[in-house]
């Protein structure tokens, strides 16, 4: 079904909560510390599809080590629009081996946690030397499980975002910055994958 809003993305979007400026400027910083923190050790890299695929893209080439990628996708199960259920299907694993590898894992938010929960988990199984977290935002207002998060790069409250990766409906992926959703959007039309809580 068509969305009679579909050519006129930025206007659907209310409050700018993270500019576009503000993003790329917390990218260096963020690879500056991944780079500092990690003494010149290989580190690999795995992001979560597909709203991580900006931040990472901008985050590798700020992060001046010897570095793979690999990335995963996953998705909840369970249809509830207000809460995930924790449970998660790996739609694409990782290519290759993470056995003693320093492991970075590159998300774009964590809001309840489960998501991340169930992914630390599958992870550590896979036995790195190390796994630690870098997200670009963060929403702890709606954690229920606890994230040992090592870098983050915004803190924000608990509004629906989209833009620089994250999506309502798989659109508003390619906006430059992170904004907030006006509620006349998702407040019309049918039901879609991804709707706000
Ligand atoms: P969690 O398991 O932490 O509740 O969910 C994390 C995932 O939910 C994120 O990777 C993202 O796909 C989605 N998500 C959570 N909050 C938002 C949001 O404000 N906007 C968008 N577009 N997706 C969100």
């Amino acid at each position: 079904m068509t969305h009679e809003r579909d050519t006129d993305l930025q206007a659907d979007i209310g409050d700018i909560l993270v500019s576009e400026a503000e993003i790329a400027a917390k990218v260096v910083e963020l690879g500056a510390r991944i780079t500092h923190d990690y003494g010149g050790r290989r580190v690999t890299l795995v992001s979560v599809l597909k709203g991580s695929l900006p931040f990472m893209a901008d985050l590798m080439r700020a992060i001046d080590l010897p570095l793979r990628i690999d990335l995963m996708e996953v998705s909840s199960y369970g249809g509830s629009t207000t809460e995930s259920s924790g449970l998660v299907r790996i739609l694409k694993d990782l290519s290759a081996s993470i056995e003693g590898e320093d492991v970075l894992i590159v998300e774009d938010i964590i809001d309840t946690g489960l998501t991340l929960n169930y992914l630390i988990r599958y992870l550590r199984g896979k036995n790195p030397a190390s796994l630690r977290i870098c997200t670009l935002l963060d929403k702890p207002a709606r954690r229920l499980v606890e994230i040992p998060v090592d870098y983050t790069g915004f803190t924000i409250p608990d509004q629906f975002v989209v833009g620089y990766g994250l999506d309502y409906g798989e659109l508003y992926r390619n906006l430059p910055f992170v904004g907030v959703l006006r509620p006349e959007v998702y407040g019309e039309g049918e039901p879609v994958e991804g709707e706000p809580a």
